[in-house]
């Protein structure tokens, strides 16, 4: 591993504080130290208060920022001298500790203080930094991880046996090392968890983590177990229906809709086809810190029945007696590591999922690394049992935010790139919804850069391009829970007496047959949807009140309209709703460009304004109003309603 330090980047830091930013951003760089928000960076400053006292204030990673990104303000100042005075308590628990580091800061606002905050303070060291190295991690996660760290680093380093993160942890590595330093000690390794490097300046402490963790990786590679990854080639045709299905097990089992994304390449494909892998997958994660995020373990094939059972056996055997009611994380896995379907990760939303792809596919390097080294051995059930449920206590201190209406569902939307299309795709992702957006524009693939959005490129007549988009959609998100059927062409004005049958039937083949094929080939996804499928199309004003010059789209729309009218009949056992919306007159989409709009208002002696409000509420209609109309048709406020056909165009008197 390589330091980052360059010495113009670093000039623009200038002071201690700005000096520990920058320091901490070049370890955030490295996923083989930290991994989403894992690792913590302390400094040591004194400082004058406002009554004229010179105080020490210990600057510490506040929870919420990610090294990577951290700024000045994402650092908490604890009094200093408060803390050395906690870690001599016999004892102090988590809500007790945490008030303490809150209590004890000299900025209100400022994010609450690591809970590694006391063992940064007794650390006699200006700068103190700390990560969760996979190489120290895939060390110590074997038999004998003591010797072998005592070998490499020889008395540079301060060894503290595995202790849960908190007080009892600071307390230990306190006693050990006012013990155990000496001039030579360089950092400490705390086993099955990571590494504290320290200095007097944020060079010195950042360079000597990157010393310490290439002295680890070398010890890897002299032993042939740095590069050990098993390859394969992964299957290519996996089922999209056997994913859909997995994933509306893994939402029964967690009670609420859940995002599953597929990943498959020749390291996880490898790492799958171990004849070992059972053994090797089920120990545990290769740091406790990830515990949450993964669970302790996989679920190794498509059994969710099972994996969850033996969940709440897991939980059953140490969940603490004294605490009273007990909560459990939900008993679905949040990896699945199948051979045909490749690994899959699961999370409340897409962001999560990757989240949880990122952490597992570093752990399947790390015990293969430990597994090479002399056999992967993970902590004792009892300590990740502690971890997991301490984490979940931790969690549940924080949230307090309601979750989105469409968290952990997934909606397609057609015709996506532009106008009402684009419109939907943002009320679906404000709502929390995972969004396959497709267009025939190549735009839709850059049209938003999230997790949480995949868009495809598509001609909706090709039935082989929606089967594309189908497959693409369930690999990425695991399932379509929701469709807002919006592609269509609107051509020019066109009587019948000249309305040739090809133009009529190109657009039949857009507004019509091409939703045929998507209702046909979304059915069964809606079927295994977790809360029911959900179906709008767009129909149009035209339908009950058509106008001269636009047969072939009245009609099409008409035909549609009825086709969906049959669908409510037809899938209305299944409990999938379809409803459809007629709007008039959105203005707000690339066909109405300005010369347009002037051109239509003179026609009938209006000005602009008064043109776009002809309506019997006198009021504009945006292609924001219709995509929120949609997304609510697939909301809790349509639960008990299908095959309804809502105008959405101010009230028009001939519909009226
Ligand atoms: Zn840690």
């Amino acid at each position: 591993m390589k330091s980052l330090w360059n010495d113009d980047e670093a000039a623009n830091f200038s002071g201690d504080i700005n000096q520990r930013v920058y320091t901490s951003r070049l370890l955030g760089r490295e996923p083989a130290l930290v991994l989403h928000g894992g690792g913590n960076t302390s400094v040591k400053i004194r400082e004058m208060n406002l009554v004229g006292e010179d105080e020490d204030i210990l600057y510490i990673k506040g929870s919420g920022w990610d090294l990577e990104k951290i700024e000045a303000a994402g650092f908490a100042p604890v009094r200093l001298d408060h803390l050395i005075k906690l870690a001599k308590l016999p004892q102090l628990s988590d809500a007790q500790m945490v008030n303490e580091l809150r209590t004890q800061m000299t900025r209100a606002s400022a994010p609450t203080p690591s809970v590694e905050t006391i063992l940064h303070a007794t650390l006699p060291y200006k700068f103190v930094d700390h990560t969760h190295s996979d190489a120290i991690v895939a060390i110590t996660n074997t038999a004998s991880g003591h010797e072998r760290i005592r070998e490499l680093y020889g008395d540079t380093v301060v060894i503290v046996g595995y202790i849960m993160p908190g007080f009892d942890l600071a307390r230990q590595c306190a006693e050990q090392f006012a013990r155990e330093a000496t001039p030579k000690t360089l950092g400490m390794v705390l086993l099955n968890h990571g590494i504290f490097s320290f200095g007097a300046t944020a060079r010195e402490s950042y360079e000597r983590m990157i010393e310490l963790v290439t002295r680890a990786e070398e010890y890897l590679k002299s032993r042939k177990a740095w590069d050990i990854s098993v390859r394969a080639t992964p299957p290519d045709n996996f089922s999209p229906r056997d994913i859909a299905t997995l994933r509306r097990d893994i939402s029964t089992a967690a009670g609420k809709p859940m995002i599953v994304a597929r990943t498959q390449n020749e390291r996880t494909a490898g790492f799958i086809s171990r004849p070992d892998i059972q053994r090797l997958s089920q120990q545990g994660p290769a740091t406790p810190d990830h515990i949450i995020r993964t669970k302790r373990a996989p679920l190794l094939g498509r059994d969710v029945a099972s994996y969850s059972a033996a969940y709440r056996a897991y939980f059953e055997r140490h969940a603490p007696q004294a605490r009273e009611p007990k909560t459990m994380l939900d008993p679905a896995p949040r990896v699945v590591l199948d051979r045909e379907l490749g690994m899959l990760c699961v999370g409340n939303t897409a962001k999560d999922a990757h989240i949880v792809r990122d952490i597992y596919e570093r752990t399947i390097d790390v015990i293969q690394q430990a597994e090479a080294l002399g056999g992967w051995v993970a902590l004792p059930e009892k300590d990740l049992f502690d971890m997991e449920y301490w984490d979940l206590e931790q969690a549940k201190l924080r949230s307090g935010s309601k979750a989105p209406m469409f968290t952990g569902e997934v909606a397609l939307v057609t015709g996506a790139a532009s106008g009402i299309g684009k419109a939907c795709v943002e009320s679906f992702l404000a709502r929390g919804a995972a969004v396959i957006g497709c267009d025939i524009n190549p735009e839709i693939t850059t049209l938003y850069k999230r997790a949480d959005f995949l868009g495809i490129v598509c001609d909706v007549t090709r039935e082989d391009d929606i089967a594309n988009v189908l497959r693409a959609g369930v690999a990425a998100f695991g399932g379509i829970d929701m469709a807002v059927l919006n592609a269509g062409v609107f051509p020019g004005g066109n009587r019948i007496e000249s309305l040739s049958t090809a133009d009529f039937k190109r657009v039949l083949d857009v507004n019509l047959n091409a939703n045929l094929s998507w209702m046909r080939e979304l059915h069964p996804y809606f079927k295994l949807a977790p809360r029911d499928g959900r179906l709008v199309v767009l129909g149009s004003k035209n339908v009950p009140a058509p106008g001269p010059g636009a047969a072939a789209y009245s009609a099409s729309k008409a035909a549609l309209t009825q086709l969906l009218r049959i669908a409510a009949l037809e899938w209305g056992m299944d409990g999938i709703r379809v409803n459809a919306v007629h709007p008039d007159a959105v203005f707000d989409t690339s066909i109405w460009t300005p010369e347009v709009l002037e051109a239509r208002a003179k026609h009938y002696g209006m000005t602009v304004e008064q043109y776009k409000r002809k309506n019997v509420l006198k009021t504009e209609v945006t292609r924001r109003d219709v995509a929120e109309m949609c997304a609510e048709m697939c909301g809790p406020l349509f639960a008990k309603t299908t095959a309804a056909q809502v105008p959405i165009d101010g009230g028009n008197d001939r519909v009226i």
